[in-house]
């Protein structure tokens, strides 16, 4: 796309104040349905957070995975995705019928020059984006977009990706990474009166100290973290989603913890919000 013709599409978004940027940890799929403190508080959040007017919602979903590089999805209307299985028919019923953001999605490949960009038609809205946004905005007047996580990549690549944008944030767009700072399914207990490993407990905690003191190459090289850590990322899918939300923002912004819990002994339900 010509640089002339990219103006004129993004002239169409009125620049605005500065976006906050959030990490949400989402847990089962069943939370769409439920009505929890978990989800009262995404109710809260997304309540706030409609005050401020924001023009799109970007995802960053730890159920988006890419091999072969990153991928913006520049889909008008982004179907809603079951993408699991052994739920009840009543959570694969659910829909979530936003708008997509095709050019703001343009505007995001344009924006990171570190690597190529794939425009993406065919994905729509994985539950790491929908069981969350149905309680947050339930109207789903927001259009809304995901980028997808390049998984042959490290921390540090994600972060450095979303730094590139930053300009974003100035255009009306609220950053959700969606994924979970504790997360071992090998450990899960779906008893919703499980107790919390203290493992889970001890490095929710760590992670929590750490992105206050903003140590966040620490945070990048978690496996020299401990035991804690590695039982707490298995695999680090759900992790990778937090440094998109600390990439696009500056250290030196204001980080408020919006939620903690930890669900399923084995789930950190933590969520934060910067700037
Ligand atoms: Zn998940």
């Amino acid at each position: 796309m010509e640089l002339n013709e990219l103006k004129k599409i993004t002239d169409n978004f009125k620049n605005t104040g500065k976006m906050p940027a959030l990490f949400i940890g989402h847990g089962s799929p069943m939370n769409a349905l439920y009505n929890n403190p978990f989800t009262q508080n995404l109710t809260a959040v997304g309540n706030s957070l409609k005050e401020i007017k924001p023009n799109a919602i970007l995802v960053v979903s730890a159920h988006w995975l890419t091999t072969n590089g990153t991928a913006v999805a520049v889909t008008p209307k982004p179907k809603t995705i079951h993408d699991f299985g052994g739920f009840p028919e009543e959570l694969f019923k659910q829909q979530y019928p936003a708008p997509g953001a095709p050019n703001l999605a343009l505007e995001t490949k344009q924006l990171i020059t570190s690597t190529i960009v794939h425009e993406d038609l065919r994905w729509g809205l994985d539950h790491g984006a929908w069981t969350v946004l149905v309680h947050m905005f339930p109207e789903a007047n927001i259009p809304v977009f995901e980028l997808s996580i390049d998984y042959t990549k490290p921390p540090e690549y994600h972060y450095n990706l979303a730094s590139e944008l930053k300009s974003l944030r100035k255009k009306g767009v609220i950053v959700i990474g969606s994924g979970n700072l504790v997360h071992n399914l090998y450990r899960v207990n779906f008893s919703d009166m499980a107790k919390p490993f203290e493992w889970a407990i001890e490095f929710d905690e760590v992670v929590k100290s750490k992105l206050i003191k903003k140590e966040y190459n620490d945070l990048m090289n978690y496996e020299a973290l401990g035991t804690s850590a590695l039982l707490s990322i298995p695999t680090n899918e759900h992790y990778l989603p937090m440094f998109y939300t600390l990439g696009i923002t500056d250290k030196d912004e204001e980080i408020r913890f919006t939620y903690e819990e930890i669900q399923n002994a084995s789930i950190s339900m933590r969520c934060f919000q910067i700037g």
